[in-house]
This record gives structure tokens, sequence and C-alpha cells, in this order.
């Protein structure tokens, strides 16, 4: 079984969150079940020296117009990954957009994107094309319409970004008018591209058992509930996982000092330098840390909200985080004022493996999470997660079950919910020894893609029968 698994961003190569992650860890995972191969888009910020040409090269037609396509190559990791180049997809500096917004011809860049995937699919003779999200959701709808022997899977990581576009694209995509209704590409006056996933593709996974359910519910469906009730029976969840060996507090590189559940006491060294480093003083204080996008989603305005409240406690806070100038300005008065504070804005992925490694606890008050890949990280590098009790971060994280992951959690997105949760963890800390015992626990904990992956593979049989 030959699967082509596509994706916009693939960790080692371009991350922006999680959908990175799973990109290089789910085909890992998949590659003692069938044959994976991967593809990407070749972005400008990648270093050209670190990729071979390939000799396959051709064009794809969209809307009449001709796009040349040249395609890089790499086979690090087990795994032959292509990379697509075409001058329109690859000039942009960043994968989506810049400060002021998203790029104006995303839609052509990504349909260009799709295109080259169908195209190179058949070169490639797959039996599969796994898509993800909806920068790759034109392929099911490509290969539909081309009537071609391939199966898709089409994987949605996050319902809130759908790739939406003026009625003028469909023109530009080369794709005809009958396709502007309701039951297909429309929506409210414009079109979506995750719709083209859903509709065409012959099964659609998401990211957690939880999330599954939750999407098909006008409160987490961002407008697209109805069509996925519809297509409920095409509609499975599977928890993501990560990467056991990226993710490795025994092994990984960036930390001061590697530790394992029987050496606590050097992550503790950890927490010390970290400290040290960000200017925050008494290292005998929990350490909260959040390492995040600066997006609604995960749950800023509550934290806003309970700040003052959190920082009064005798804790240190230190966050990670790039996206909103207005979260950063709202963010900022709090970093002047609580010198236990220290708010970090950038993307930084060594960085972020030494806070995981130096926290005492992981905050993630998200309002929606379809998975959530930072508590997994945090319980491997035993930093207990404190979590919204929402998509699959109630999958995966439990106050009162012993199941992976052990944690703090609270049920409702308000102030009240948050510090409770707050005061609990900070009791649970007085516990040393049950604090201790929970940190363990986690850190045994199974994280990795290999249940999910058979999962994965158990579906791409089913489709192809
Ligand atoms: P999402 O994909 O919604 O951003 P996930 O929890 O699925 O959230 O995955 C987030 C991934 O991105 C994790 O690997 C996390 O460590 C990483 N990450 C998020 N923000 C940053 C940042 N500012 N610097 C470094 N890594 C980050």
């Amino acid at each position: 079984m030959r699967v082509l698994f596509c994706a916009s961003e693939i960790f080692g190569h371009a991350k922006s969150g999680g959908l990175a992650d799973v990109g290089y860890s789910l085909p890992q995972a998949l590659i003692e079940h069938a044959q994976m191969i991967s593809v990407m888009p070749f972005y400008a910020f990648m270093d050209k020296t670190l990729y071979q040409k390939s000799d396959i090269k051709f064009s794809v037609n969209l809307g009449g117009i001709e796009y040349k396509i040249s395609i890089y190559e790499s086979t690090a990791d087990n795994i032959k990954t292509y990379f697509i180049y075409s001058s329109i997809l690859s000039y942009t500096e960043h994968m989506y957009g810049d400060k002021s917004g998203e790029y104006a011809n995303n839609d052509i860049r990504f349909g260009i994107f799709c295109a080259a995937i169908v195209e190179l699919a058949l070169i490639l003779k797959v039996d599969i094309i796994h898509a993800n999200d909806w920068h790759t959701a034109l392929v099911p709808l490509f290969v539909k319409r081309a009537n071609l022997a391939i199966k898709t899977i089409f994987t949605i990581h996050n319902l809130a970004y759908q790739g939406v576009f003026e009625k003028n694209s469909l023109g530009r995509l080369g794709i005809e008018e009958c396709y502007f209704h309701m039951d297909t590409l429309e929506f409210y006056g414009k079109i979506n591209f995750l719709k083209a996933g859903i509709i065409f593709s012959d099964a659609i996974t998401t990211v957690s058992p939880t999330y599954a359910k939750e999407i098909v519910t006008e409160e987490f469906g961002c407008g697209l509930e109805g069509l996925l009730y519809a297509h409920r029976d095409k509609l499975f969840g599977i928890l993501n996982g990560i990467d056991n060996t990226i993710f490795n507090p025994e092994t990984d590189s960036a930390l001061w000092h590697n530790y394992t559940a029987q050496t606590l006491q050097k992550k503790y060294e950890n927490k010390k330098l970290l400290l040290r480093e960000v200017g925050l003083k008494d290292d005998k204080k929990p350490l909260f840390i959040m390492i995040s996008r600066l997006v609604h989603q995960k749950g800023f305005d509550l934290l806003i909200e309970s700040l003052s409240a959190f920082l009064k406690e005798d804790v240190n806070f230190l966050l990670l985080a790039n996206g909103s100038d207005i979260y950063e300005k709202a963010l900022e008065p709090f970093a002047a004022e609580y010198k236990n504070f220290k708010l970090l804005s950038g993307y930084d992925e060594a960085f972020s493996h030494r806070i995981y490694a130096a926290g005492d606890f992981l905050l993630m008050p998200s309002l929606f999470e379809p998975c959530g890949l930072n508590q997994m990280i945090a319980a491997r590098y035993g930093t207990i997660p404190l979590v919204h009790s929402v998509g699959g971060l109630s999958d995966s994280v439990h106050e009162k079950k012993k199941t992976c992951i052990r944690g703090v959690v609270f049920s409702k997105p308000t102030k009240k919910a948050l510090l409770l949760a707050i005061k609990r963890a900070l009791k649970l800390r007085e516990e040393k020894k049950k604090f201790n015992e929970i940190i363990s626990f986690n850190m045994n904990c199974d994280f990795s893609f290999k249940k999910s992956a058979l999962a994965y593979y158990e579906l791409y049989k089913k489709v192809l029968s």
C-alpha cells in the first residue's frame, strides 16, 4: 500500500504548530504498516542546499494558466519527502501570512499545491492520498473530478481554519461554476476549501474522539456542523501522539541537563538555569509555563481576565507565544507590573524544550482544542498540565482517574473555574509525595503514535476495500 501524506508544514522543514509535529511523526509511525511518502511546499525560507533537486518536473493548469512545478527531495528520517516548488507558492517570506494578515493569494498558492499533489500522486502511483487541513483540501475534489483510481483521506486538525475566499477564486482555480453550490464549495457567497475535503474525501478523520463529537455541534462546528453531521458515517476521531525521540528529556540536546523520572533533581537544575536566563526569581516557587500560538482559541481572553489574581499567588509564570499583536499589547502591562511574570514573544523550538523541562505546571485554558500536543509534551518532561477539559484535552488529561495524563482539569472556561484549578495545582504542589508520583506517572505514559497509527492503517485498508 503506497500512501502520499501531504501537509503544508512538516517538522524539521517548516513548523508553525502541531500540524508540523503530526506531519512528521504520523508518517514515521505508519512506516511499519504502509509505504509512506510525504509532500509539502518548498518555502522561500528553506535552505535549498539541504535538499536535492528532483528529475520530476511538470506543470499544472489552473484557470487556463500553466504553473511550472519543480520538485525538491529529501530522504532524511527514513521517509522520502517531496517539496513542491512553484514561484507563486514558494516566494513568500512566511507560510501563510505576516503581521498584517493572511496572504491575499493563498487561494492560488495552495490551489497550485493541491493540483501538484495530485499530479505527483499519479507519477508515484500511490493508492491513497492522505490530505491534511484546508491547504490540501482541494485534493479530494481534484481526484474525484478527474475520476482517478486514488482514494483520499482528509484529516481536520483545526476546523477554525477553513480556507475561505471570494467567489472569483473559482475561475482562478479552474473550478467549474457547478461547484458553486451550497452542497459543494459555496459558503455564504464565498468558496470554502475545507468543504471540498469534507465532501469529496473517502474518509474524514479528526485528531481526537471528543473533537469528532464536538464538531457536529453548533458550539464547535464553525458553521460546518450540518455538513459534518451529514457526513458523520465517514468521520472518525483518532487521537494524535508525539514523537518520543524528538520529545525526550533523557536525550534532548536543547536541555542543560538530561533527566528521567528517576533523576528529577536534574529537572530542577534546568529550572534554576532557565529562571536565571529569563530573569525570574526564587526557584522554590512553582513555575507555570505556557507555550502557544497567541490566538483566541488558546484562551488568552480568559487568561488576561484572570491574570492579576493569578500573579498575586506565590508563583512564577513564563509565557512563550507568538501571534496576535492585540494579545501581546494586552499582556505587556502585566509583565511590566508583576515581577513574577515573563512574557517572551516569538517562536523558538529549542527554547520551548528548555521551558517544558523547567516547568512545574503547563497552563492550557484553550476554549477549544482539537487535540493539543503541548499537554503530551509537558507530561513527557514531567510538567503537570492544567487544562480546560475540551476536545483532545478531555481525552488526554484527567484529574480524578489514574489514566494518562494526570493533571488539573477545569470544565467551564470561566475566571472562577480557572483560578480554582490554579489553587488546586498549588495545593497539589505542597503534597510533595503525590506531586512527584504524578510527575513520574506522566513521564512513563506512552504518547507515541503507535496505537493511533494502527487506527489510521485500519482506515486506509477500509477505504481501499
Ligand atoms: P496548535 O497546533 O494549535 O498550535 P498543538 O498543541 O497541537 O497546538 O501544537 C503546538 C506545537 O507548537 C507544540 O509542539 C508547541 O511546543 C509548539 N509551539 C507553539 N508555540 C510555540 C512557540 N511560540 N515557540 C516554540 N514552539 C511553539
